[in-house]
């Protein structure tokens, strides 16, 4: 009950912050980040009518994919986890979106190892916005560099940009971080205009408000909807 509950609340939260910042509610994606949480959990969201999950580990994300593919082939799974090279070819081979490419090295491998008989595998680069050494992503000088790479890569779809802003309670750091995102994004849209670009995936449990006034299309819900998470 207490998933479909926080679900229910998180939609309602995020008609409120679209009506506020004048934007439809469909502007606005959810993907429930699923990570160290079992397969009984996300069940209980699928019932509740979520379809897009999230997960950072390779392994862990395979095992709930494999489980879920015959009852519900419909569910889209983002790889949402720092990618090490030697693992590119579980992502190509099971999940339907990667969005945090880092270097051409692992578009260059996720699209000889994404099967044929699949579409093409959605990818989104991840921008390092904070300039946090120990933060992955590409500075955003990098960004137009990196998508001309993937643009010729015919089995990925360049989608859009992800971004993971430095926590800070404080409201204008947070706004700056999105903002900048949200010029990135329309500086990307308009270098590719032959390219879906229709992503901007930014925003979590702690600033998911301000995620939508700045423009995000994906938040990225783990906390709000699952609870905490037990990593002992
Ligand atoms: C864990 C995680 C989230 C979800 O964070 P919450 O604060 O629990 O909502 C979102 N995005 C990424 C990349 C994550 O690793």
């Amino acid at each position: 009950m207490q998933i479909k509950d926080n679900l229910t609340s998180i939609h309602q939260q995020i008609q409120t912050a679209c009506q506020k910042a004048g934007r439809p509610q469909s502007a606005v994606k959810l993907l429930a980040v699923s990570k160290t949480k079992p397969v009984e959990d996300i069940q209980s969201a699928i019932d509740a009518g979520q379809h897009a999950f999230g997960e950072n580990y390779v392994q862990e994300g395979i095992e709930k994919i494999q489980y879920f593919a015959d009852k519900h082939p419909e569910l889209e799974w983002h790889f949402i986890g720092p990618l090490q090279s030697n693992k590119t070819r579980l992502v190509a081979e099971h999940f339907d979106w990667m969005q945090t490419i880092d270097r051409a090295k692992i578009a260059d491998r996720l699209n000889e190892q994404r099967p044929r008989h699949k579409a093409p595998l959605n990818v989104l680069i991840q921008i390092n916005i904070s300039d946090e050494s120990s933060k992955s992503g590409i500075p955003p000088q990098e960004m137009l560099m990196l998508a001309k790479h993937i643009e010729n890569l015919p089995h990925l779809c360049l989608r859009g940009l992800m971004a993971i802003p430095a926590p800070t309670d404080n409201l204008a750091e947070q706004e700056k971080a999105f903002n900048t995102m949200k010029s990135l994004f329309e500086e990307l849209k308009a270098a590719f205009p032959h390219q879906p670009i229709d992503t901007l995936s930014m925003g979590m449990t702690d600033d998911m408000e301000t995620a939508i006034t700045c423009g995000t299309t994906m938040v990225r819900i783990g906390t709000a909807i699952f609870g905490k998470r037990d990593y002992s």
